[in-house]
């Protein structure tokens, strides 16, 4: 029986596999990947490293461990991170840099396109001196809130590692949404990063899955932590064909989610007007008054269209059908005031 996704606005980490995924999923060849011998793994591996033009990947369970991975693999005990105050791998993972690696976050202020300003993170990496934590690398996000990085911006931030020493991360969990949205490689996009981690399972739609991309040296020590925390898995193939799948079908095709983003917050601000409603890549982000938005929630809900938060996310169970009734409520939508 075919799942029937409903219109889904909470997150592209809803996609569900579609029948071409789950048929490569169950004729893929594998192995047992904690003796690297699963030859779909292996691939997977090999092709999102090459797509981003590093010399070695990783494939872990989760983006979270795939970032922890990354942190682990520049850090040893006592070294510290920078990192946005508003960035994922600080703010929705649970502290699991400081909790399971002994490694201190350094927050510094983020703008909405995801930039921390370059003065900023000069200001707060420490001198040689032992009352300090030892500040060894610089983590960026891209997309942030679906905002993909200024083009010039990264080069700049490397700039500022190299001369410090530092090594740079990128959390690139929609890294391909900003790719295809500036219609850049994504290998341009990665040259200034170390190291890269990619989500297979948000609008690349594979049902599980991140790969760390990096240097041979640097993917071997994440492949010992992957171990450490519990991350290595057996025939671990039949998930990674759904990444090979997602890549070779579902890149593209984000330039669709992108246009259909377009499309529902040009009808948000229509009806409620631009300064509420900004959006980007696969992202709208709402700042209507509480009240407005719950109603405007509760009128979708009864649509059938799950919501949540004021930010909403736009993927590939989304189809043209879908927005055309998210946009039919949003042109509808009156406060029916009972009181
Ligand atoms: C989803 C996401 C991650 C990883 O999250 P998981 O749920 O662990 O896969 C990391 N960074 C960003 C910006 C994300 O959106």
């Amino acid at each position: 029986m075919a799942d029937a996704p409903a219109v889904d606005l909470r997150s592209d980490t809803v996609t569900l596999p579609s029948p071409g995924m789950r048929a490569a999923m169950a004729s893929a060849a594998v192995g047992d990947d904690v003796k690297g011998e699963d030859a779909t793994v292996r691939a997977l591996e090999q092709q999102v490293a090459q797509h981003l033009g590093k010399q070695a990947g990783l494939f872990a369970p989760s983006g979270t461990q795939s970032n922890l991975l990354g942190l682990f693999a520049h850090c040893e005990r006592g070294d510290e991170y920078i990192v946005g105050d508003q960035a994922h791998t600080y703010q929705y993972e649970g502290g699991g840099a400081a909790v399971l690696g002994s490694i201190q976050p350094q927050p510094v202020a983020m703008s909405r396109d995801g930039t921390l300003s370059l003065s900023a993170i000069e200001a707060v990496i420490k001198p040689e001196d032992f009352h300090f934590a030892k500040t060894r690398v610089v983590c960026l996000e891209n997309t942030h809130g679906g905002v993909p990085l200024p083009l010039d911006y990264a080069p700049q931030v490397r700039d500022l590692c190299q001369q410090h020493g530092l090594s740079l991360h990128l959390d690139g969990a929609r890294l391909l949404n900003a790719a295809v949205a500036q219609g850049y490689p994504a290998a341009q996009l990665a040259e200034p990063f170390d190291s890269i981690s990619l989500c297979l399972s948000k609008g690349l739609g594979a049902p599980v899955g991140s790969v760390l991309v990096g240097d041979e040296s640097f993917i071997q020590r994440a492949r010992r932590w992957r171990k450490v925390l519990g991350g290595g898995m057996r025939q671990a193939g039949i998930i990674a064909a759904a990444g090979i799948y997602a890549l070779e079908h579902h890149v593209q095709r984000l330039a669709e989610d992108h246009r259909r983003t377009a499309e529902i917050a040009q009808t948000l601000a229509e009806k409620f007007g631009g300064e509420y409603v900004r959006y980007a890549t696969n992202m709208v982000h709402l700042s209507l008054d509480t009240h407005i938005y719950q109603a405007l929630c509760e009128q979708l809900t009864q649509r059938g269209i799950v919501v949540g938060r004021p930010r909403w996310v736009v993927h590939r169970d989304i189809d043209d059908e879908g927005v055309a009734q998210i946009c039919q409520v949003i042109r509808a939508f009156s406060l029916k005031s009972a009181d």
